[in-house]
């Protein structure tokens, strides 16, 4: 596990990549915290962008600088994506920054893209960093979960209820495209939470037609409405597939057609209030980062594994994901080069495989949830 030498006695803390609800719940415990244990904290605006840029975009952030921010939506130091900070001279001007203004560490909270940066900072210019994983996709497959996600999760589920309630009084079907672009957890347990006929992610094959005679034996068994979640990165085109769905049952007002309607949420799931788990969670990380920090380490980012917050290198968590990923999605797969795993010992590799199992093993087990809990059949 990589360490720094220095001594830490000011940090900068920043939001970077898709914003979530909780981002401003974790910069607060890290604020709160790194001051209660005598740091300095500076709060960085726009990311990566902030960081290159300096001055105006950083700014001393005393206790009273987080106070009522725990329960707002997106994030007070604001999000941007920055293709610069890819550059290694973006890197370099981001650490000639962090040296000016004496910053010793630096607390990064966003997905993997976010991470890879960190990772750049610290091994190319030596500045310690800790990640803090926030994105509503649960995306990162090292940790079980990821602040936002829970909020992301209850605000679809309220959507669609919603649309439930229209589809029982007309008697519909409405094809839902929820976020998640590398990721379908949304899409899973909200169709489960919502009691949806079918759900398309894209960690595994989705049978259209299967669907479709599913949703047409469940009319004939009385079933009035019907819900369809696709997440956003299945491979399934949720509005053609909605036309599908009338094409085949029939349109017009006999018995067995299905009108079907189609609803894109997309980022209005970003928002809102963070839901209750997202804010202890963020509370969480952030004490466990900054106590990582100040104890030295650097090149790691904060995981929940089986409730427990732990600290994971941040290169095996790349490769954990990477590795995991490639196994169903063809884009990554042909970048994927297996031998990424050697720099890693035999331990490392067991446990990058026991988690890539345990992911697996609870796609499984929510899609066969979902259908054993959605079917009207009898199981054959
Ligand atoms: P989300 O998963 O919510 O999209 P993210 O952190 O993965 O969040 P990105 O846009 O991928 O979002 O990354 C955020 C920022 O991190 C980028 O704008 C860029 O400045 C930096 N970044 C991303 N990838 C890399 C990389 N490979 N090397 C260096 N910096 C990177």
């Amino acid at each position: 596990m990589a360490e720094s030498a220095k001594k830490i006695k000011k940090i900068g803390v920043l939001t970077s990549g898709g914003d979530a609800p909780g981002m401003n719940a974790a910069v607060r415990s890290v604020a709160r915290y790194a001051i209660r244990r005598g740091v300095e904290v500076m709060g960085i605006y726009e990311g990566y962008k902030g960081l290159m840029n300096g001055k105006n975009y950083i700014k001393k952030f005393n206790a009273r600088d987080v106070s009522n921010i725990i329960d707002e939506g997106g994030t007070i130091l604001y999000s941007a994506r920055c293709t610069e900070f890819r550059e290694r001279a973006g890197v370099e001007q981001a650490a000639n920054i962090c040296r000016e203004l004496g910053i010793d560490g630096l607390i990064t909270i966003g997905g993997d893209g976010t991470f890879r940066g960190a990772y750049d900072l610290s091994t190319m210019f030596g500045i310690p960093c800790i990640g803090i994983p926030g994105t509503i996709d649960n995306d990162i497959t090292a940790s079980d979960y990821s602040i936002g996600y829970d909020t992301a999760m209850n605000t679809t589920m309220g959507l669609i209820d919603k649309l439930r309630d229209t589809c029982e009084s007309h008697a519909r079907c409405n094809v839902v495209e929820v976020m998640g672009r590398n990721a379908g957890y949304i899409a899973l347990y909200s169709a489960v939470a919502v009691g949806a006929t079918a759900v398309a992610v894209k960690e595994r094959p989705f049978d259209e037609d299967a669907a479709i005679k599913k949703l047409i034996q469940c009319r004939e068994a009385g079933k009035r409405n019907f819900i369809v979640v696709v997440s956003e990165g299945a491979n399934l085109n949720a509005e053609e597939f909605a036309k599908k769905i009338e094409a085949v049952t029939g349109t017009g007002h006999h018995e067995k057609a299905i009108e079907t309607k189609f609803a894109r949420f997309a980022h209005v799931v970003r928002g809102g209030s963070p839901s209750l788990r997202d804010r202890v969670t963020a509370a969480k990380m952030g004490v466990a980062a900054v106590d990582l920090l100040l104890a030295g380490r650097t090149n790691m980012f904060m995981c929940e594994r089986r409730d427990n917050i732990i600290g994971t290198d941040i290169m095996q968590a790349i490769y954990t994901d990477r590795k995991y990923k490639a196994s169903f999605d063809p884009d990554i797969a042909k970048k994927f080069d297996p031998s990424e795993g050697d720099k890693f010992g035999p331990e490392v590799l067991a446990e990058v495989d026991a988690l890539i199992a345990e992911r697996k093993a609870e796609i499984d087990y929510i899609l066969g949830l979902s259908e054993n809990t959605s079917n009207y059949r009898n199981i054959e």
